[in-house]
């Protein structure tokens, strides 16, 4: 169990900790059971119900004055919180070994509160990797420069580069995804981590591709991890939803941010995000095998010509992989070209979509980390705003698709493929 610095007086925080009860727990365990039955009723409930209430109110004045001032943990008004959000906040603090969460509307918006919690502000400089989500790529190259706070994005694989960025420009904020999307590069999270801080940067990491079963950022000391909750961890593509993990020492900030920016999750959402959470780990075990199989599969076969999956010793950083990664585990998301296609973006359009039309089992849609699979080619929907140049800088041609594995039958997955590969030509 890890040793967090106890503040001996009632918070707010206090309520959305790990749930000590199964910090010890094996994942699995701590996703059927961290964060329910916290509380005693007169009677016990399984599962956490929604609260669809938007105020809470108490026996006497002084009993809401404690809550309002955080004398006592408990919920005021739902845009700060409530009972069914803290249930889905505690459990995530549990997964990732963090000190508190706080869940929110959606991924985008934990980043965003990450970023203004963590110090992006008026001089203060966020230095972003360039391989994160595109949303967030625009929101940290565009809203953050036009409020005053500069930003630089850049490659974080070539750490001598990056060491010689901070060191010159010196940022306040670091914020990184560690398997890259779409070409999935495995970015070596321990040393940038350790870099930033020699630097005197607070780290942020995007864990929603790599997810709690491939890393935990806090044991290598990020300051704040966030995720699309949207993903893997509710798992269902039937929820949107985001959190941010930190310490206490930073919790009254973030909550104070996401009651006045206002991107609180409705306790409905949370609830599905709970639901889907129960089979996080079952899922992801599914995940990762397939994955490897799909992977190994496509690398066989004559109508691919290149095949990026961290799993794979032909990956770049498939040594990266295994020193960070638990033994085996590589995650879902796997990226691979098809042959003849065209390096010019747009050329060659038609066959991409030949294949996506042929394909009868896998969704040719934009998200990622549900139990369905799907599949996108970056370069018309995901990375749609990068001109020529900048796709092939990536390594983006209209033949590239990024596929996120889902929990189907094996067989299945690579039967789907191969007619789709055939019929295409
Ligand atoms: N971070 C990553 C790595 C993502 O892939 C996404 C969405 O695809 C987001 C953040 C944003 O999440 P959401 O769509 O829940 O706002």
């Amino acid at each position: 169990m890890a040793k967090w610095e106890y503040i001996d007086k009632p918070m707010h925080s206090e309520h959305r900790r790990a749930d000590t009860r199964y910090v010890d727990k094996d994942m699995a365990t701590q996703c059927l059971h961290a964060g329910e039955r916290w509380e005693k009723q007169t009677f016990w409930t399984s599962s956490t119900p929604i609260y669809n209430s938007t105020t809470f109110f108490y026996d006497s004045a002084q009993e809401l004055d404690d809550r309002v001032y955080y004398r006592k943990p408990g919920y005021v008004y739902s845009r700060g919180g409530s009972p069914t959000n803290t249930t889905l906040e505690r459990a995530l603090s549990t997964l990732e070994g963090a000190e508190v969460t706080h869940v929110c509307s959606s991924g985008m918006a934990a980043s965003h509160l990450a970023l203004l919690t963590a110090g992006a502000g008026k001089g203060n400089l966020i230095l972003c990797s360039s391989d994160v989500y595109g949303s967030v790529y625009t929101m940290v190259e565009n809203i953050f420069p036009h409020l005053g706070c500069p930003s630089i994005l850049m490659d974080f694989a070539d750490l001598n580069k990056l060491e010689d960025t901070i060191k010159r420009e010196k940022p306040k904020v670091v914020y990184f995804e560690v398997v890259t999307n779409p070409m999935t590069k495995v970015i070596d999270a321990p040393a940038v981590i350790e870099m930033a801080h020699r630097h005197g940067a607070a780290v942020i990491v995007d864990n929603t591709f790599t997810t709690p079963y491939l890393l935990k950022p806090f044991e290598i000391g990020a300051d704040f991890v966030t995720h699309s909750v949207t993903k893997f961890l509710a798992g269902h593509g039937d929820v949107l939803a985001g959190s941010v993990s930190c310490y206490r020492k930073d919790f009254d900030k973030l909550h104070d941010m996401l009651i006045q920016v206002g991107c609180t999750l409705g306790p409905n959402e949370a609830w599905l995000a709970l639901r889907g959470l129960k089979t996080f780990s079952l899922r992801m075990e599914r995940h990762c095998a397939n994955a490897a199989e799909v992977a190994k599969f496509l690398e066989a076969h004559p109508l691919i010509q290149q095949v990026r999956y961290a799993g794979l010793p032909s990956h770049p950083q498939h040594e990266t992989a295994k020193r960070i990664f638990p033994a085996g585990r590589y995650g879902a998301m796997l990226n691979f070209d098809i042959s003849d296609c065209d390096n010019a973006a747009g050329a060659n359009k038609d066959k991409a979509f030949r294949f996506l039309d042929a394909l009868k089992l896998i969704l040719p849609a934009t998200t990622l980390g549900d139990i369905y699979s799907l599949i996108v080619n970056p370069a018309r929907t995901t990375h749609r705003q990068l001109n020529e140049e900048e796709l092939a800088t990536i390594g983006i041609s209209p033949g590239t698709f990024r596929m996120s594995v889902g929990i189907e039958n094996v067989e299945d997955l690579k039967e789907d493929l191969d007619q789709a590969l055939k019929a295409c030509q």
